[in-house]
This record gives C-alpha cells, sequence and structure tokens, in this order.
C-alpha cells in the first residue's frame, strides 16, 4: 500500500520529537521542517539542557535545515510544528522566508497570532489546526504532570 505523506503524518513526526522532550523535562514542543517531501530536519525545545531561552523547537529545525541545505532561506519547505509559535520563532521564520507553516494547537498566551500573521513572511502560506487535541493534549498532561 502507498504510504501518503500528508500534513498529518508530518506533524505525527513533529509530535514524536514533542514527546522526546517531554521525557527530557523540556516543555514538549516539536518541529520537522519537510523539502520535496522528506524531513530534513527535526528539533525539539531544549530551552533546559542548553541553559537557552531561544532554544525553541522552531529554532533548532531552522538551523538543522539551513546546515541541510546549505542555505539560510528555507524555500520550498514547510515547517511542522506542534505549537503555535511565538513571537520570536515567527520572526526568525520570517528571516528565513520560510515558505509554508503548519502548526497543531495554539498557544492564546504566547502565540504570534495575537500580533497577526503579519509577524510572517509576506510570502509565507500558513495553516493550523493540523492533529490539534493530540498536541494540545501533550502541553496539558507535561504542565499538569509538573504541578
Ligand atoms: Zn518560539
Amino acid at each position: 500500500m502507498l504510504k501518503v505523506y500528508d500534513d498529518a503524518y508530518f506533524m505525527r513526526q513533529a509530535l514524536i520529537q514533542a514527546r522526546l522532550a517531554a521525557t527530557m523535562g523540556e516543555i514538549p514542543v516539536g518541529a520537522v521542517v519537510v523539502a520535496s517531501g522528506r524531513i530534513i530536519a527535526r528539533g525539539h525545545n531544549e530551552t533546559e539542557r542548553l541553559n537557552d531561552v531561544t532554544a525553541h523547537a522552531e529554532i533548532i529545525a531552522l538551523t538543522a535545515a539551513a546546515n541541510h541545505l546549505g542555505d539560510k532561506y528555507l524555500l520550498d519547505c514547510t515547517l511542522y510544528v506542534t505549537l503555535e509559535p511565538c513571537p520570536m520563532c515567527a520572526g526568525a521564520l520570517h528571516w528565513a522566508q520560510t515558505s509554508r507553516i503548519v502548526y497543531g494547537a495554539s498557544d492564546d498566551k504566547r502565540g504570534f497570532m495575537r500580533f497577526g500573521r503579519e509577524l510572517l513572511h509576506p510570502r509565507t502560506k500558513l495553516e493550523f489546526g493540523i492533529l490539534h487535541d493530540e498536541c494540545a493534549e501533550l502541553m496539558t498532561e507535561f504542565f499538569q504532570r509538573r504541578r
């Protein structure tokens, strides 16, 4: 049977990264970058391990993708992330001219959408709500366990 590599498939790969972060005591956010239907970079939140507030899943994946491509611009790339990016990551994804961003759960408090999608590059296509419940549950579980 032919495997369908759709948005849900790649979001599931981002979820695997997010769960990995949770096992390391990091906030469970995961990201993958896809080019020509292939994953070229993965990342998850590493702010605790790296002692670095900028080590968000998107930044890690963005840097890994740029290294893979040998190009700082993520043209023809889709970044999948389990949680709505924060304004810092939206800014970084803007600088990278990321072609497409897909996120799962929304983040009403810290997400960039409060400021509007103008934070993204004008050519960036945006989609959200893919596997929303799974992505949101992971966050809820994590913060319940920490309390
Ligand atoms: Zn961020």
